[in-house]
């Protein structure tokens, strides 16, 4: 691929809070941001230009794209169709085939087999009695996920013991799903992955993720021992993943950390909120190495800037702590600019770098 020189105008589909940091990053190489979405959001207010429209107006998406030098998108809940209008026009990268693994949890766990990494046990659920049979052979305690659209613990439901059975199926509202067994695991990670355009890739030192109720909570670098130890196969899996799909940007593969090692749990073909903790505390922020890396630029150190990284979400009401962190001697605070505080909405995350 050619470099696409600063100056020049990146498209982004999407207009939430990685899209604001992407294009903020952007900038500050001398790019421009022109975000495409359905509805304004957090990524509007940092970009050159909005355009309006549903990613299923294909005479929208053609009109954007040719505004545009490269277009990324800054989540995975897209129509391939939207990638195609764009794609007829100006290049969409990372490309269709990333999106559309990561977008679907069968395809990503098939994929993550395929090369020769190891989900939770798991089964396809497209009926009721699919259901019944994957429950039988999973057994109790297990997890119904949506296959496609679920995010921050969105479109699952636990299953404590066959009684729980019906309401879970009740809740996935007869739509396509996996069944996955409980995975025992020490600890939870993510491998943040970017590969350039020549093909080399580069990960980020694992940070350990923390949820609560489903939605990340914290994540801290360096991770302890227990992730450090099977760090290195997940980040050799990410790259296998990558290699496959012909990926370039950013990559993240989420993982249990567990007796056996990492089992993989789910990829997204962007930026992510696991890697916040990048733009004070490494050398180059996940945001600005995937805007090199869909420019086609050399890729930037993800070395750590401190001896330890700590990134905290601020869900719903914490964000109104606003003014105690502004007081605090190395917090980084980054609102996202959202008018409506809801619970379990992300508003924004500080960020400790221990020097
Ligand atoms: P996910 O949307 O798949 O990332 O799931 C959200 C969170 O639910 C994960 O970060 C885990 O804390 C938990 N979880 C999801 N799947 C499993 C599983 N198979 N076994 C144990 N915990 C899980």
């Amino acid at each position: 691929m050619t470099i696409i020189p600063p100056g020049s105008t990146i498209g982004i589909l999407g207009s939430g809070q990685l899209g604001r940091m992407l294009a903020v990053a952007a900038a500050q190489l001398g790019y421009r941001c022109h975000i495409y979405a359905p509805e304004t959001g957090p990524a509007c207010d940092v970009a050159a230009a909005f355009t309006q429209g549903a990613y299923d107006d294909a005479a929208e998406l053609a009109a954007f794209a040719r505004r545009c030098q490269v277009v990324t998108y800054e989540f995975e809940n897209i129509e391939p169709a939207a990638i195609d209008a764009a794609a007829a026009h100006v290049p969409v990268v990372p490309g269709r085939a990333s999106l559309e693994t990561a977008a679907h949890r069968a395809r990503e766990k098939q994929l993550a087999e395929l090369c020769g990494g190891r989900p939770a046990p798991w089964h396809r659920v497209g009926s009721r009695d699919e259901f019944d049979a994957a429950l039988a052979a999973i057994g109790t305690p297990a997890i119904l996920k949506t296959a496609t659209e679920g995010y921050d613990g969105k479109g699952q439901a636990r299953i404590a013991s066959p009684d729980d059975a019906d309401a879970a199926w009740a809740a996935v509202e007869g739509r396509e799903c996996v069944l996955e067994g409980m995975v025992a695991f020490t600890h939870e990670f993510s491998i943040l992955l970017v590969r350039g355009t020549d093909g080399a890739s580069i990960a980020y030192p694992p940070p350990h993720n923390e949820h609560e109720s489903g939605i990340l909570a914290r994540s801290s670098v360096p991770a302890p021992d227990a992730i450090g130890a099977q760090a290195g196969a997940a980040a050799a899996l990410a790259t296998r993943l990558a290699e496959r799909l012909g990926h370039v940007g950013v990559l993240t593969c989420e993982f249990f950390a567990t007796a056996d090692g990492p089992v993989f749990n789910e990829m997204a073909p962007r930026v992510h909120n696991s890697g916040h903790w990048t733009i004070e505390g490494a050398v180059t922020s996940q945001f600005e190495n995937h805007i090199r890396a869909i420019c086609g630029l050399p890729l930037g150190s993800t070395a750590l800037t401190g001896a330890a990284v700590e990134m905290t979400n601020l869900i719903g009401a914490d964000a109104n702590g606003w003014p105690a962190l502004l007081a605090e001697r190395d917090a980084h605070l980054h609102l996202y600019g959202k008018h409506e505080v809801r619970p379990g909405r992300k508003m924004g995350h500080v960020t400790r770098v221990r020097r």
